[in-house]
This record gives structure tokens, sequence and C-alpha cells, in this order.
């Protein structure tokens, strides 16, 4: 399970140091996932001195595990988010999250990043009838709001996906697919080359006060910086009180086939579009750059993925498309995904000086991209009310401790809505 795909395909990783002993800088982030690599590169854009600490490797988190599928857009639909949040702030959100993938394959473009990159488009496919036409209200909202979203109907979309499961369902061409493990390293060399010092295997253990800024601990050093950005999402320790605890984790896995013969890849996706699902308990699939596909869907209660989750992955591609009966499968791996109860990302300040960004809801590649800018203006001094995300309280998962019995329940709640048809 460890690795998986993207470890065997990416560009090799920055060779990056250990903190040892102390250093001081204008901003410390802590992660170095997608969140922490757009806030440090765009941190030491605007000129501020930024150091950026990961536990482990880069991407070690879901940053470099994920399916890769970079989506704009949030689970709350453009007149949902301007109904919840008013017309500006709403406006600012649904403008900063649909422009959130172009930001990935510009960033990608401008950095020369070593990233197999395809902006081929998402497609959402209705699982039933009554999915179908919330669906079609999402294409037509982003359609409205001036995005390049086509709807297909039940011919359109079997010709796209090589599959007849779906009743419909629309395309938004401003999606595409990355390696996300390549991504994020290559999202370190730019913020490396744009003077962010990046230590590696440099857990940071303890965050306290010191004088008007703040002092992070790790085992073999620390940093003394003015301002702390906590950017560990769903891999979050006990670092900071109630971080770990504002979102419910659950596991995503993936399986890849061995690379595809190119009929048997023209029959699916011809495309090169991602695809994903309304059902709540949704798969996700995609070929990579080499031609594998990859199906990913609803991981395990536990931390241990057994046969009976990867089974289901590979009776699902059997179904879709049985002429993969006999394909073999290279990679299987997992990771956790962060849920907030309100399905949406949060922007928090912790205390003066400390900020956060989490909550993707398994739609991150593109937000945290976008998160990072955010986090990185509010970094170099633009006020709060300027920021395209409204600052909220850290979200707060009630009984968290004992949430396995309660996820259980969801799941059983979800399956049946998905059977009876109804939209995600
Ligand atoms: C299996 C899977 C499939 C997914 N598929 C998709 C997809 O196809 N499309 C999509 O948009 N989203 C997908 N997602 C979601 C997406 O991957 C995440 O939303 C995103 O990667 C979160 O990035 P992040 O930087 O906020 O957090 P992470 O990438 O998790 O990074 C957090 C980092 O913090 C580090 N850390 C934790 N504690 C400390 C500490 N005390 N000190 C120092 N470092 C620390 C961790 O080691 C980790 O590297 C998927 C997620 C999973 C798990």
């Amino acid at each position: 399970m460890e690795g998986g795909l993207w470890a065997a395909t990416a560009a090799a990783a920055p060779d990056l140091p250990t903190l040892e002993g102390e250093v001081t800088a204008d901003v410390v982030v802590v992660g170095g996932g997608f969140t922490g690599l757009s806030a440090a590169l765009h941190t030491a854009e605007r000129g501020l001195s930024v150091v950026l600490l990961e536990a482990d490797k880069i991407g070690s988190g879901a940053s470099g595990r994920n399916g890769g599928q970079v989506i704009p857009g949030l689970k709350m639909d453009p007149s949902e988010l301007r109904r919840d949040y008013g017309q500006d702030m709403g406006g600012r959100i649904v403008k900063l999250s649909g422009g959130a993938a172009d930001l990935v394959f510009d960033l990608i473009k401008r950095h020369a990043m070593d990233c197999p990159a395809k902006q081929g488009g998402w497609i959402q496919g209705a699982h039933s009838k009554i999915a179908l036409k919330s669906v079609l209200a999402r294409a037509e909202e982003w359609q409205r709001e001036g995005a390049p979203a086509t709807i297909f109907d039940k011919k359109m979309i079997a010709d796209e996906t090589g599959h007849d499961f779906y009743e419909g369902g629309w395309i938004d061409r401003r999606a595409g697919q990355v390696n996300p493990l390549a991504y994020a390293r290559g999202l370190a060399r730019a913020a490396v080359k744009a003077g962010a010092r990046l230590f590696v295997r440099s857990r940071a253990t303890g965050i306290e006060k010191d004088g008007d800024g703040w002092r992070v601990k790790t085992a073999t050093g620390s940093v003394r910086a003015g301002q702390v950005a906590l950017c560990t999402d769903a891999y979050s320790d006990e670092l900071w009180p109630g971080l770990r605890t504002a979102q419910v984790p659950v596991k995503s896995v993936q399986i890849a086939t061995t690379p595809l013969g190119h009929n048997v890849r023209s029959r699916i996706l011809p495309g090169g579009a991602v695809v994903s699902e309304t059902r709540k308990l949704a798969v996700y699939y995609r070929l990579d750059a080499d031609g594998r596909l990859l199906m990913g869907g609803r991981g395990p209660m536990s931390e241990h993925v057994g046969n009976a989750t990867l089974d289901t992955l590979v009776r699902t591609v059997r179904r879709l498309w049985p002429f993969l009966d006999s394909t073999p499968y290279e990679y299987a791996w997992s990771g956790t995904v962060g849920l907030t109860l309100d399905h949406m990302p949060h922007l928090c300040r912790l205390a003066p000086g400390v900020i956060t960004g989490l909550g993707y809801n398994g739609r991150g590649v593109a937000m945290t991209t976008a998160m990072g800018t955010v986090l990185a203006k509010s970094l170099a001094g633009t006020p709060d009310a300027d920021l395209d995300l409204p600052l909220s309280d850290l979200p707060k998962v009630p009984l968290f401790g004992i949430r396995q019995p309660f996820i259980a329940l969801a799941i059983q709640y979800h399956r049946l809505r998905d059977a009876m048809g109804l939209p995600g």
C-alpha cells in the first residue's frame, strides 16, 4: 500500500534537509502538502522570508496519494454559496474556487514543473434520473457563470466514458489531471526557487508564544517566526488543540491497472477526462499519463485496507468495462480525506499570528492551491475583509472520539440513498 503509483512515477523529490538548530523567518508554514507548499510559494513571492516544516516527506499526506483529479468549484453550487455567504463574499468564493483548476495548470506551466498534466475536463456522471436533474442544474449554473460546461445526454456520456451506466451528466472543461506527487514536488522546487527554506523529516512538536511572535519546535531545532500557517489538514496531529478533531477523517483507496494497450485505452475515456459520480459513496476514475486505469473509492473504517475493499474496486472496473476482465493490477494505495460537516473548506485564525486552511472534502487538488494564495495574502498583511474566503471558527466534529459507529450509520444511510437514485 505504501507509496503507490505516484511514488513509482513522479519526478524525483528535491533534496531537502532536516531542520537542525534555530532559524528565524517572517512566517513558518507547517505541512508539506499542496496547501502548505502553495502558501510557502506565494508568501515567498510576496517578499516574506518563509520556513516550511514537513513531518515526513513532501507530499506524504493526502497530496502525494490522491487521484490527481483537478476539479474547480466546491461541493456547494454558486447559487448556494451566494445564498449562504452573501452576494459579495459568495461571489468571491465562486470566483476563487471556479478559477482554482486554471491556477494549478498555470503554476505547472509557469514554473516548468516536471509533472504530467492535462486539462481534459471533469465528467460528473448521474447514476439516476433524479440525480441527473440536480447535475443539470449545476451545469447550467456554471454555464451562467461563464464556465466551459457542456451537458451530456445518456448517449453522449456513454461515448465519453465507454460504458452506459449513467443517465447523463456534464463536463467541466476547466478541470483535468496531474500526477499529484509530481505536482507537490514541483511546488516544493518552485517555493525553494522563490526563497522559501523547506525542511523534511522535521515534525513540529510544539508551538509557543515568543515575544511578539511564535516559536515552533521540532526534535532537532526550532523556528522563531512572526506568523504561523498550519497546513496539516486531515494529517493533523495534536500540535494545535482542536485541529485533529476539526474534520471527520475517512479512508479513500485506489487501484491502478498496468498500462493498457492503445486499442483498449481508446474505448475508455477517449477524450482524456477524469470522472466522478453523483452517488454519495461514489467511485472516481481516470487514465494516467501512461494509460493505466485508476479506480478509487471509499475505504474501510479501519487503517488496514484489506482484500475486500480492493475486490470491490476491481468488480466496479469489470462491471463498467467487461473487456477489462483479465487486466492485471499494478498498484493499490490509500490515504485519509478530511470531511467538514458543512462540506466547505475553512480559513481560520487560531490565535493572533496563527492561521490555518483545511477541509477540502475530497476535492482538494485545486482548492488547496487556491487556499495557499489566500493564506499568503493574509500572511502578507491583506485585511481579513479583502480575502476571498471568510474567516471562520475552527470547525468541530461533535463526539469525535466515538465517531466510528456514526460513520458506519452514515454509510448505511448513504448506501440506501444511492440505491434509491437520490443525488449525493
Ligand atoms: C486517496 C485520496 C484520493 C483523493 N483524490 C482527490 C482527487 O482526485 N482530487 C482532489 O481534488 N482531491 C483529492 N483528494 C483530496 C486531496 O488530496 C486533499 O484535499 C489535499 O491533498 C490536502 O492537501 P493539504 O496540503 O491540505 O494536506 P496534506 O497533503 O495531507 O498535507 C498535510 C501535511 O502535513 C504534514 N504534517 C502533519 N502534522 C505535522 C506536523 N506536526 N509537523 C510537520 N508536518 C506535519 C503531513 O505529513 C502532511 O504531509 C484525495 C485524497 C485522498 C486521500
